[in-house]
């Protein structure tokens, strides 16, 4: 690891000031992403910004929304009563994401900001566009079994590894950001972007742009939503491939639906036309069908990964089934 400055303040303007004014520093909370990165030298800041003595670990109901602060930590959300029995899909997800240990310690702004599981991105002994860019992409040819189908591009496959953030795009959540011109919400597709030739610049936050928390809208879909994530091995493990799915019924038809996808693309992956396939239709195993048929047209899988195409079609099919109707 390379040695670097490191500053704790209590004040978040001094936090956003200090990563502003100087070029590939970066903020830190739990660190159990950053560390690794640090010592794997895939990132090295030479300045580190400690966050975890500002006041953004808050969870509560507020306006017809959840706030949820940064610092928050993912255990702390996952185990709060207010998300279990109205965000059930939340809870999911976290309880999902990671071991109690790395739960414990690791935050939400953190678990957004995660970097791709690409194992060549975190090896330095290979070139990757998105920590180097223009070096090439060498999972194009290479091993691409974890990586995108949908969303890539001819300078990037990798995909996003949070659990967290599919749920959260699936509850219509949007993240609070405070930065050197003021504070703002995005919504989660205008947080990630897609690759393009442009790897490098995974997100549309500015540099110093701090996320202080994100806010979910308190809704009956939120209540009925779920989780689920399909791995190589039951133990914490990421997705191959994840589906955030928020439903509600009158009978059997589907009344409203959100859907996001974890695993298949860059950033969490939404389809218009499989809600589309869904709403105001009878929730049926035909239904189920076609919304996953509409969710991977136009995929594009590579030499390892063509399996991902039909396993998430079976993922949805699968929660669909939970909500009493994808079979
Ligand atoms: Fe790098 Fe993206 Fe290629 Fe992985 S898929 S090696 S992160 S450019």
């Amino acid at each position: 690891m390379k040695p670097f400055d490191y500053l704790r303040t209590s004040r978040a303007s001094t936090a956003v000031g200090a990563v502003a004014a100087r070029p590939g520093s970066s903020f830190v909370a739990g660190g159990t992403e950053l560390l690794n990165l640090m010592k794997d030298q895939a990132l090295a800041p030479g300045l580190v910004v400690d966050v975890n003595g500002l006041p953004l670990s808050e969870i509560a109901l507020r306006d017809g929304r959840l706030l949820i602060g940064a610092t928050a930590r993912m255990g702390d959300v996952a185990d709060h009563p207010v998300v279990r029995q109205g965000f059930p899909a939340l809870a999911e997800a976290l309880l999902a994401s990671a071991s109690p240990q790395i739960r414990n310690r690791a935050s939400i702004g953190g678990n957004l900001m995660q970097r791709t599981r690409c194992w060549y991105y975190r090896d330095p002994g290979f070139p990757c566009n998105r920590r180097d860019p223009g070096s090439g992409c060498p999972a194009l040819d290479g091993q691409n079994r974890w990586h995108a189908v949908l969303g890539g591009s001819d300078h990037c496959i990798a995909v996003h590894p949070s659990d967290l953030a599919v749920a959260l795009r699936a509850l219509d959540a949007r993240v609070r950001t405070l930065g050197p011109d003021g504070r703002r919400t995005l919504a989660l597709d205008d947080l990630y972007r897609l690759p393009g030739a442009t790897p490098h610049r995974e997100t549309n936050l500015r540099h110093g742009e701090l996320i202080t928390g994100v806010e979910i809208p308190v809704t009956p879909l939120a209540r009925s939503s779920r989780y689920l994530k399909l791995r190589d091995r039951a133990g914490f493990e990421f997705a191959v491939v994840s589906v955030a799915a928020a439903l509600t019924l009158r009978g059997r038809t589907v009344t409203d639906v959100r859907l996001a996808f974890g695993g298949i693309a860059p950033r969490p992956w939404h389809s218009a036309a499989a809600e589309e396939a869904l709403r105001g239709r009878a929730l049926t195993a035909g239904a189920a069908g076609a919304a996953g048929r509409a969710l991977v047209q136009g995929a594009r899988p590579r030499e390892h990964n063509a399996f991902k195409v039909e396993l998430v079609q079976r993922a949805l099919a699968d929660v669909l089934d939970d909500f009493g109707g994808g079979r």
